[in-house]
């Protein structure tokens, strides 16, 4: 299946309690993109920079992402600035410039309309609208998003969210959301609001699958002993779902949760270093060996 994922490429400068990084390779369609390319071709639409660095280029390129609907508006990359705290799920938004953003209205190449599986990867509500106009009839539609749309742009986020298939946000989101404390009553207000299938992701806590007729799947974080940077972590996991299903070509409950299990293991890595540092340059030894440990955790019965 074919996969279309419309986000940010971003330059980013992070701060963590382990060290810092400006001007970093970042953004919700690369860190997207980078992880879905280990199961299926991914078409990128995004907008950069006259700054945006040869490097990122040839990054994306390695992983076979198609460019073409990679954009180059005169003016600066997007750049977001981010510092986390000694406890690695609470972070600040330090800055963000839009730059080159403010005035880009995403345009999918003709043959990137047909897209199976589109991804609505985080940028302002109403460009994942624009390109909601645009797709004609992919099998599967799913989003991310993020608290500022929540508290600026809510009623085209509704409307989008109104339009999905599955829906990825974290914990905190669901519940700024919704006003609901309690997740199941949050997951049955988002629901109601429209995606069938809504991914609840916890941090170093893991993520749970919510679907139709209490179809529900939980997995835990692969455990590591230092989270370095949890930048993308997000996008990193549902590249890897998708990616993921794409591969399969099926969206079968079977495969959504197995799809949830490559999801985790590809956020794992993601974490360990700065941008996709750790991220590129894996081998399928490497996220097969992490997703027999994630079996090994939650393995019951007889052992
Ligand atoms: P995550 O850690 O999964 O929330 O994703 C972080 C990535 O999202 C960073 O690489 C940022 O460049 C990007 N990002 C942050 N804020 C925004 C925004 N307002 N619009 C689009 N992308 C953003």
């Amino acid at each position: 299946m074919q996969i279309v994922v419309v986000g940010s490429v971003a330059l980013d400068t992070i701060e963590t309690p382990w060290g810092s990084r400006e001007d970093c390779l970042g953004g919700s369609a690369f860190y997207f993109a980078i992880g879905a390319s280990y199961f299926a071709p991914v078409q990128l639409v995004a907008v950069a920079g006259t700054d945006y660095p040869k490097t990122a280029r040839a990054t994306l390129a390695e992983r076979n992402v198609d460019l073409i609907g990679l954009e180059f508006a005169d003016g600066e990359t997007f750049r977001w600035g981010g510092r986390y705290h000694e406890d690695m799920n609470q972070r600040d938004t330090l800055f963000t410039h839009l730059n080159v953003f403010e005035h880009f209205h995403p345009k999918l190449p003709d043959n990137y309309c047909n897209a199976d599986i589109v991804f609505l990867a985080n940028i302002h509500p109403s460009l994942q609208l624009e390109v909601l106009e645009q797709v004609q009839g992919p099998q599967l539609v799913a989003m991310d998003t993020m608290n500022l749309w929540i508290d600026v742009a809510r009623e085209d986020l509704e409307r989008v969210i109104s339009k999905v298939d599955l829906l990825f946000l974290n914990d905190q989101e669901a519940m700024q959301l919704t006003g609901r404390r309690m997740l199941l009553t949050a997951v049955q207000q988002l629901h109601e609001m429209g995606p069938k299938w809504v991914v609840v992701k916890k941090g170093e806590h893991g993520a749970i699958l919510f679907g139709p007729d209490k179809q529900r799947f939980a997995v835990p974080a692969v455990l590591l002993h230092r989270v370095f940077d949890p930048t993308g972590a997000g996008d990193t996991f549902a590249g890897g779902f998708l990616g993921y299903l794409a591969k399969q070509g099926s969206l079968a409950p079977e495969h959504l949760r197995e799809a949830m299990v490559y999801g985790t293991v590809l956020a794992s890595f993601v974490t360990e270093q700065f941008s996709v540092d750790h991220l590129v340059g894996l081998k399928t030894e490497d996220i097969e060996a992490r997703r027999e440990e994630l079996r090994d955790l939650t393995r019951w019965g007889k052992v």
